[in-house]
C-alpha cells in the first residue's frame, strides 16, 4: 500500500498516459546497507526541486503525458516481489507505456525485464557491480544476480554492464561472463566511445536502461547501500540516457538508500535522471508526430512557464493507492 505525493508533474489518467512510473520499495536481499525500501517516496519528493522546463533540450517536462501508478506492495521474499511487479507493471508494458520504475533495490528489475518480450530489448546496466551471479546469499532473486537473470530471459549476448567496477572471481571465471565496460576504461576512453561500445556489443535494438545508482561515484551518489568509490560522473550517465535516444525502452533507477543519504542528493540526483528519460520520451514522441521529410529546424514552443518554480502538490490532490 502506497501513500503521499505523486512525481512532479505526473498529472495524466492512465490511459492517455505514454509514461507510466512505478514505485517498488523492495529491500530485503540488501547485503549491506539496507533502506532502499524508502526510496520511492524520497525521491518523488526530490522531484519538485525542478524547473518544468529543460533547456538544453528545448522540452518542456509536460510533453510525454505521465501517470504515477503509486507504489507495489512491500514483501519479504524477492518471488513474492516479483509476482506483484508482474501484477502492477506487466499490464503497463503490454499497453505500450514506457515504464519507469523506482526501487528499491536492484532486484525489482528481474520482472520488470522478464515482462517484455525476450526479442524485444536489450538490457544496458549502469552499476559498479557485475550483478551476474547465478543466485547469492541463497536467493537467484538477490540485487546481486540482475544480469545473469536477464541473460537467462534475453540471451547473453543482450546484456551489457557500464561502470563496472567490483566484480567477483567467480563472475569472471566462467563460460559466460556477462559484458562489461570498467569505470577504469570510461575514464581512459571517454563515456562517448563506452556507449558506442555498448550499443554496438547488444544485438536487439531497444535498449532498456537500469541505473543501480552504485554506478556512480559515491562522491555525487553517497546514499547507496553498498557504496564503491572510483565510480562514473554523473554527467556520463545524463550522456548515457541522451545516447540511447529513440531506442530506449524503459528506464529504472535503484539502490538509492535514504537513511544512507542525509544531505538528500542521492534521491535528487536519482529524480534529475528520471526527468532525463521524460525528457528523451517527450523528444521521441515528438520525433515520431512530424512525418519525415518534414524536419523542424525548431522545436515548437513550449507552454508558457508558469511563475511557480515547482509544483507542490496538495496532499490533498496527492495520488493515494490502497492496494
Ligand atoms: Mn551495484
Ligand atoms: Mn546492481
Amino acid at each position: 500500500m502506497a501513500y503521499g505525493i505523486g512525481y512532479a508533474g505526473a498529472e495524466a489518467e492512465y490511459d492517455e498516459a505514454d509514461v507510466v512510473i512505478y514505485g517498488v520499495p523492495y529491500d530485503h536481499t540488501a547485503c549491506f546497507k539496507a533502506g532502499a525500501r524508502e526510496a520511492p517516496w524520497t525521491i518523488r519528493r526530490a522531484s519538485y526541486n525542478f524547473e518544468e522546463i529543460h533547456f538544453e533540450h528545448g522540452i518542456h517536462q509536460d510533453l510525454p503525458a505521465v501517470y504515477d501508478y503509486g507504489n507495489c506492495d512491500d514483501f519479504v521474499l524477492p518471488e513474492d516481489m516479483i509476482a506483484e511487479v508482474d501484477f502492477a507493471v506487466g499490464p503497463g508494458i503490454r499497453d505500450g507505456k514506457f515504464p519507469i520504475v523506482i526501487g528499491g533495490e536492484h532486484s525489482a528489475n528481474i520482472p520488470v525485464v522478464r515482462n517484455f518480450g525476450k526479442d524485444d530489448i536489450a538490457l544496458i546496466s549502469i552499476d559498479a557491480h557485475l550483478d551476474s551471479r547465478d543466485e547469492y546469499l541463497g536467493t537467484p532473486n538477490s540485487h546481486a544476480c540482475i544480469c545473469r537473470r536477464a541473460a537467462d530471459h534475453l540471451g547473453l549476448e543482450n546484456v551489457f554492464v557500464i561502470g563496472a567496477r567490483a566484480i567477483g572471481e567467480e563472475e569472471l571465471d566462467r563460460d559466460d561472463p556477462v559484458s562489461f565496460i570498467s569505470s577504469y576504461e570510461v575514464m581512459d576512453i571517454g563515456i562517448d566511445k563506452a556507449i558506442q561500445k555498448a550499443l554496438e556489443s547488444v544485438k536487439n535494438e531497444r535498449i532498456y536502461l537500469t541505473l543501480d545508482i552504485d554506478g556512480i561515484d559515491p562522491a555525487f551518489a553517497p546514499g547507496t547501500g553498498t557504496p564503491e568509490p572510483f565510480g562514473l560522473m554523473p554527467m556520463d550517465v545524463k550522456k548515457v540516457i541522451n545516447a540511447v535516444g529513440d531506442r530506449l525502452a524503459g528506464f529504472d533507477v535503484c539502490e538509492v538508500c535514504p537513511p544512507a543519504d542525509p544531505s538528500g542528493i542521492t534521491s535528487i540526483l536519482a529524480a534529475r535522471y528520471i526527468n532525463e528519460v521524460i525528457a528523451v520520451v517527450g523528444k521521441n514522441l515528438r520525433r515520431r508526430s512530424y512525418p519525415s521529410g518534414c524536419r523542424r529546424t525548431r522545436w515548437p514552443s513550449p507552454p508558457p512557464l508558469r511563475h511557480r518554480r515547482t509544483r507542490h502538490r496538495p496532499l490533498s490532490r496527492g495520488r493515494y493507492r490502497t492496494a
